[in-house]
C-alpha cells in the first residue's frame, strides 16, 4: 500500500489493483488514505502557491509550494492552529488546533506533488507551516519516516519555536533533519514579549538543548529572526544576537515582518535600510546571515500568514498559555 501511495501516487484504495477486490472494498469502507483535498489554490506573482487543504474531519490547513529553479520547497503544516501565540504570527491568532497525523503531514506533500505538479526527488520539505512541529513530535517523526521514502533527510527542515523536550526527542532519532529555531530575540525579556513560549524554555535552556543537538560536521543550525520595527531590530540587538548564536555552528535567516493590518495591527516591518544594517552587524561579527525576501508571497502565503480558513474567529483575546511538557 505504501508503494501504491508513494510510487504509484494512488489517492484511493480502489486504485490498488493488485489487491483483491474484496479487500480493496473493505479498506475503502474502514480507512481513508489521509490525502487531503485541495479546497483552494492561490498563486502569488512570484510563482509560490498556497493550498488550502481539507482533512477528513473537515479541519483545514495550509501548505505552500515555492518553486526554486528546477527544484522547489514544500512547506507543510503540523497542527491545525497553534497554541504558542507569538506576537507576530497570524496562525497564533486562531488559537490551538489539533495535531495532524503523520499521514496528514506527509499527505500534504503528496497532494502538492499531484497538483503543482512535481516529481520525486525534486523537493525540499520544510515544517514551517501552521503549528509547532515539536508539540506534535511523535507524529512529526512518523511523518519524517514517510517523507524520507523520497526526500533525503538533509533536504528536510524542522522549524521550532524552541520546545526543548521536543528538540531532545528529535535528537535521538537515527536520521536527523535540519533544525531551524525561531529565535527572534537574543534576550529573555524581548523574547518573552514576542514569543511567550520563552517563559517555559528561556534562552539559556534552549541553548543547552541546541549544544547537545548531534550536528553533523559542516552542518549548521538555522536561526530564524523575524525583524519587527522598534521591537528587536536595533544594532544592540544584532550585536547581542551575534554573541549568542556563536555558541553553536549556525546561520541566521532574517525575516522582515510580513505585515497583516487585520491581524497584527500594531506591528510593522522595519525599513529596508534597518534590515540591511542589522544584517551588516551580524556579518561583520562573522555570523553567516541571509535575508528571506517574501516578495509577492507577502499578501497570501508568506511566513506567519497561514491561518487555514478565511476568517479566524474574532475577536481574539489574550489566551492562557497551555504548553504541555513541563
Ligand atoms: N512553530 C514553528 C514552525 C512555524 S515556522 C516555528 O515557530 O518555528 C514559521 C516561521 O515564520 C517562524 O520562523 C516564525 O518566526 C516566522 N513568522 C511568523 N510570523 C511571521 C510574520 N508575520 N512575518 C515573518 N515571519 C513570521
Amino acid at each position: 500500500m505504501l508503494r501504491w501511495l508513494w510510487v504509484g501516487r494512488a489517492t484511493s484504495f480502489g486504485e490498488m489493483t493488485d489487491l483483491p477486490r474484496a479487500l480493496r472494498e473493505r479498506l475503502e469502507e474502514a480507512f481513508d488514505t489521509g490525502l487531503p483535498e485541495v479546497v483552494e489554490r492561490t498563486t502569488a506573482e512570484d510563482g509560490a502557491a498556497k493550498f488550502l487543504l481539507r482533512l477528513p474531519d473537515g479541519v483545514q490547513v495550509e501548505a505552500v509550494h515555492i518553486p526554486m529553479g528546477k527544484r522547489q520547497t514544500v512547506c507543510v503544516s503540523s497542527q491545525a492552529g497553534c497554541a504558542l501565540d507569538c506576537a507576530f504570527c497570524v496562525t497564533g491568532r486562531m488559537g490551538a488546533g489539533r495535531n495532524l497525523t503523520a499521514g496528514e503531514i506527509a499527505g500534504q506533500y503528496l497532494a502538492l506533488a499531484r497538483e503543482a505538479p512535481f516529481g520525486p526527488h525534486e523537493s525540499n520539505v520544510v515544517f514551517m507551516g501552521m503549528g509547532e512541529p515539536l508539540l506534535n513530535v511523535r507524529n512529526v517523526m512518523d511523518a519524517l519516516d514517510l517523507l524520507e521514502r523520497e526526500v533525503a533527510s538533509r533536504r528536510i527542515t524542522v522549524s521550532t519555536a524552541g520546545i526543548v523536550p521536543g528538540i531532545e526527542q528529535l535528537a535521538r532519532r537515527r536520521r536527523l533533519p535540519n533544525l531551524a529555531v525561531s529565535l527572534s530575540a537574543a534576550d529573555d525579556e524581548t523574547r518573552t514579549r514576542l514569543m511567550p513560549v520563552n517563559r517555559t524554555w528561556p534562552i539559556a535552556e534552549l541553548f543547552r538543548a541546541l549544544r547537545a543537538w548531534p550536528l553533523e560536521a559542516g552542518r549548521r543550525i538555522t536561526f530564524e529572526y523575524v525583524l519587527v520595527d522598534g521591537a528587536n531590530d536595533s544594532d544592540d540587538a544584532a550585536a547581542r544576537l551575534a554573541r549568542l548564536v556563536r555558541a553553536v555552528p549556525s546561520k541566521v535567516n532574517l525575516i522582515p515582518l510580513n505585515e497583516s493590518p487585520e491581524w497584527l495591527p500594531d506591528l510593522r516591518r522595519p525599513p529596508a535600510d534597518r534590515v540591511d544594517r542589522f544584517a551588516g552587524v551580524l556579518a561583520s561579527a562573522g555570523v553567516p546571515v541571509t535575508v528571506r525576501r517574501s516578495k509577492g508571497l507577502g499578501a497570501v502565503a508568506a511566513c506567519g500568514q497561514l491561518k487555514g480558513r478565511e476568517t479566524p474567529r474574532p475577536p481574539w483575546k489574550a489566551r492562557a498559555f497551555p504548553v504541555p511538557g513541563r
